[in-house]
C-alpha cells in the first residue's frame, strides 16, 4: 500500500497531539488499512518539490492546509468538480497516474448536513466568506440549495463569492452586509456559522444575530470544531432548532478522503470518537 501524507504549511500543535493525525490514524487502525498519514511541514516555496516528491514515491494522495490550498493547483494534473469552481483544493488523489485535486472541506460538511437535512431546495444563510464559507457554498449550491445568502462582515470577500456561488452554480446567491445586529431572514431553512467566532480560546463569543430569528424546525451548522458545543449550538438548540456541530464537518472530510484514497468506508464513529478524546468532549 501506498503511503498518504499530509502537506502542510505549519501547525499550532506537535504533530502527534495533532487532531486530524490522530483521527486518520485511528481509522486505519480500526479498518487494518496498511498505509500511513503523516504530517509534513512544507513551506510555501517548496510546494512544488513536496508534491514531485509525493508523486516520486507512490503516494495514494495527501491532504494540503494553509497556505497551499490554492497554490497546489499549479502543481496538479486536473481537479474534481467543486474544487475547479472554488479553485481550492485540501485533498489530492492518484488516479490512473494522475494528481487530482478534490475539496473534501465542503463535502464533508454537506455529508455530515445529509443526516439531518437535504439542501436540494432549500434555502441557505451562510456567515462568513473565507475558505471554509466558500467551500460550503459551492457544495451546497452543486447538492441543489435554491437560495445561499452569504452574510459577511468585509463586503468584498462576500460579495465576490456570493458572485462565484451565481455564475458557476444553479443557485440564486446573494449578499447581504453583516452591520451590527443581524436578522435572519424568515423562511431560511439552514444556517451555518462558517466564520472562526467561537473557535478556542474565545468559547463564549457569540455571532452578533438576533437569537429569535432562529426558529424550530431550522437546521442550525457551526463548523467550529473545537469546542464543539459553541455558544451558537447551545442558542439554537435552546430554541428547537436542529443543531450540527462542527466535528461533523471534520470526521466526515477525513471518511470522504480514504474513501478516494483507498476505496474503504471508514466508519465514523471511530474517528469522531478520537476526536473527541482529543478535545475532551
Ligand atoms: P478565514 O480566515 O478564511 O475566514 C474567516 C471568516 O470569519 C471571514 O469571513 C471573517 O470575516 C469571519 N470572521 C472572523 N472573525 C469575525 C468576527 N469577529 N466577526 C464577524 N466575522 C468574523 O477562515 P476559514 O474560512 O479557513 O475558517 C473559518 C473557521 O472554520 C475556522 O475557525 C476553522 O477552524 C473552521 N473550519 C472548520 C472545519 C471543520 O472541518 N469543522 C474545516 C475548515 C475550517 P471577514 O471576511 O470580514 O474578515
Amino acid at each position: 500500500m501506498n503511503f498518504l501524507s499530509l502537506i502542510t504549511g505549519c501547525f499550532a500543535m506537535p504533530a502527534a497531539e495533532n487532531p486530524t493525525v490522530a483521527m486518520m490514524d485511528a481509522a486505519y487502525a480500526h479498518h487494518g488499512i496498511d498505509a500511513r498519514y503523516i504530517n509534513c511541514e512544507v513551506p510555501p516555496e517548496k510546494l512544488g518539490d513536496a508534491v514531485r516528491g509525493a508523486r516520486a514515491m507512490g503516494w495514494a494522495g495527501f491532504n494540503c492546509s494553509l497556505p497551499h490550498k490554492v497554490a497546489v493547483i499549479d502543481h496538479l494534473d486536473g481537479l474534481g468538480e467543486s474544487a475547479e469552481v472554488m479553485q481550492a483544493v485540501n485533498c489530492a488523489v492518484l488516479r490512473q497516474g494522475k494528481l487530482i485535486g478534490e475539496n473534501t472541506d465542503g463535502k464533508g460538511f454537506l455529508k455530515s448536513l445529509l443526516e439531518v437535512a437535504d439542501p436540494a431546495g432549500r434555502s441557505v444563510v451562510v456567515f462568513g466568506a473565507g475558505g471554509a464559507a466558500r467551500a460550503i457554498c459551492v457544495e451546497l449550491a452543486l447538492a441543489g440549495a435554491s437560495t445561499i445568502t452569504v452574510v459577511n462582515r468585509g463586503r468584498e470577500r462576500g460579495e465576490e463569492l456570493a458572485r462565484l456561488v451565481g455564475e458557476r452554480t444553479g443557485a440564486v446567491a446573494k449578499f447581504l452586509p453583516w452591520e451590527g445586529h443581524f436578522a435572519v431572514p424568515a423562511g431560511s431553512d439552514i444556517v451555518v456559522n462558517a466564520t472562526s467566532i467561537g473557535l478556542y480560546p474565545d468559547v463564549e463569543a457569540r455571532l452578533d444575530i438576533d437569537l429569535d430569528a432562529l426558529q424550530p424546525g431550522m437546521v442550525v451548522a457551526d463548523i467550529i470544531p473545537n469546542p464543539p458545543r459553541t455558544r451558537l449550538v447551545r442558542d439554537a438548540e435552546a430554541r428547537g432548532c436542529t443543531v450540527l456541530d462542527g466535528l461533523g464537518m471534520l470526521v466526515n472530510q477525513g471518511v470522504i478522503n480514504i474513501k478516494y484514497w483507498t476505496g474503504v468506508d471508514a466508519d465514523a464513529s471511530v474517528m469522531r470518537r478520537r476526536i473527541e478524546a482529543i478535545f475532551g468532549v
